[in-house]
């Protein structure tokens, strides 16, 4: 199936904003945005701009997926933690380039119409789970990569805490006054490095499940 025209624009604007990693923008083209947005937005999904999604939540802006994607330097060999599925498009996008991703969020609602999309696109390699992403998955920890997609109020050492050492995390973290900084951190045997990379604007990360929703 021929990418939709609109994909191949966005791949151009994402290029033309800096994104340079050719397998990060070979999976924006791969991943089908309009699947993930409401059906009263296709219009705007290939917009780079982030989108109202169920739940008073949001989709991403192209940008900030494909500037997270990149600089958590995922590989095929990756294990991915992914806190906050949202509409499931950031974890489609770094299906396409890791092992496999294991994705948490709080709304049961938005978690199954994720999990639909995925089995829809016959992305097999997303595990999905309804709960507090704080909490991380233990479980299945440790992660090789860590992606937080909802904005946390400090440093989140307890989801560091399932990290490999020599893994990396990135998660916009609130600097007050409005300001949220995308942050990366890397595990390093005594320690954890961190750097920010630029401001960006995400809905909070909240404590606890939504559990009638
Ligand atoms: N990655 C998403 C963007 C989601 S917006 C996408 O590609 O569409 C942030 C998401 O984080 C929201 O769906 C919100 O419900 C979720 N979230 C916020 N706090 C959370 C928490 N404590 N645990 C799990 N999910 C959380």
């Amino acid at each position: 199936m021929l990418p939709d025209p609109r994909v191949i624009q966005l791949v151009m604007t994402l290029r033309g904003a800096g994104i340079s990693d050719s397998r990060v923008l070979s999976a924006i083209e791969r991943t089908p945005r309009d699947r993930f947005v409401p059906s009263g937005f296709s219009d705007h999904a290939y917009d780079n701009r982030a989108l109202p999604i169920d739940c008073g939540q949001t989709i991403s802006q192209p940008y900030v997926v494909a500037a997270m994607t990149q600089a958590l330097k995922v590989d095929d060999r990756c294990k991915v933690l992914e806190i906050g599925t949202g509409s499931g498009y950031q974890a489609a996008v770094l299906a396409r380039l890791a092992r496999r991703v294991y994705s948490v969020e709080r709304y049961r609602t938005l978690s199954k119409q994720a999990e639909a999309r995925f089995s829809e696109l016959k992305l097999t390699n997303i595990v999905t789970k309804i709960s507090d992403g704080n909490d991380g998955w233990p479980e299945q920890a440790p992660f090789d990569r860590i992606i937080v997609t909802a904005a946390a109020p400090g440093r989140p050492d307890a989801l560091l805490d399932q990290l490999k050492v020599g893994g990396y995390a990135v998660a916009p973290v609130d600097k007050g006054e409005g300001v949220q900084s995308l942050m990366r951190y890397e595990r390093t045997p005594m320690s954890i490095s961190e750097e920010a990379l630029f401001d960006v604007r995400f809905v909070p990360l909240i404590k606890g499940v939504a559990r009638a929703l």
